[in-house]
């Protein structure tokens, strides 16, 4: 659908297993934007055993926050690297996650559009138990919801899908209280740069066309 859209930079935010991975999947299909995740930049370097992998490996496996002062300077230059290649469309997905993170972003990059996935904690547990992933793509699967074509294979490459370290029980639950505790001044942040949408619900589903025409709509502003 058309060329990539030029000086769009769109935040996504939820809580773990909110399906930002699944929604910021089919964003980047149909509206050609760049991709970029700290999550997937974080598991990636852990599974390489990079110098900084192995210095945060036990944070992300107990589900807490990297510290900003190691993450945020790796996020912006990732970015800066995206846009130096011209192509100015892009999706952040996992940043910010504090507001020294937010305030970082707002000086060197500043987002014109910041979307809130709000759904219930408790469709969360559920749906993370039955969640698989493709380490190298990033890409999501759910055994119930959206379950791969050929079992315990990416669709793609037909490489091997793993469970996440961090997505065993006692991790999920730091995840959402750490979540919880951090969100509210995020959102309220963005809501004051009047930039905040929301988009509610218990299925990547239903959230997603939802989505999907906002964004025709905002993009055609842009
Ligand atoms: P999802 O289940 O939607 O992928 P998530 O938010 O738990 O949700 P990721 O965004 O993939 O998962 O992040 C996984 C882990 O990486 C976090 O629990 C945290 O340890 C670390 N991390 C990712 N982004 C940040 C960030 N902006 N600041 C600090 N730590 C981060
Ligand atoms: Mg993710």
């Amino acid at each position: 659908s058309g060329p990539r859209p030029k000086n769009v930079f769109i935040v996504i935010m939820g809580p773990p297993g909110s399906g930002k991975g699944t929604i910021s999947e089919r964003i980047v299909r149909d509206f050609k934007l760049l991709y970029l995740s700290s999550g997937d930049v974080l598991r990636n370097h852990i599974s390489n055993q990079t110098e900084f992998g192995v210095q945060i490996k036990p944070i992300v496996a107990a589900g807490k926050l990297v510290p900003s002062s190691l993450l945020t300077p790796m996020i912006e230059a990732d970015i800066s690297k995206l846009k130096s290649t011209g192509d100015t469309g892009f999706l952040l997905d996992g940043f910010p996650r504090s507001v020294d993170q937010a305030e970082s972003l707002q000086r060197t990059h500043p987002p014109n559009l910041a979307i809130q996935l709000d759904v219930p904690f408790e469709t969360i547990i559920n749906r993370i138990k039955s969640r698989y992933i493709h380490l190298p793509s990033g890409r999501v699967y759910n055994l119930d919801y959206n379950p791969p074509k050929v079992t315990g294979k990416d669709d793609v490459t037909g490489e091997a899908l793993t469970q996440r370290e961090d997505d065993k029980p006692e991790s999920v639950k730091k995840r959402l209280e750490i979540y919880q505790s951090v969100m509210d001044p995020i959102l309220e942040y963005y809501k004051n740069k009047q930039v905040l949408q929301v988009f509610s619900g218990t299925e990547s589903n239903v959230i997603y066309p939802q989505v999907k025409r906002f964004l025709e709509d905002f993009l055609k502003k842009q």
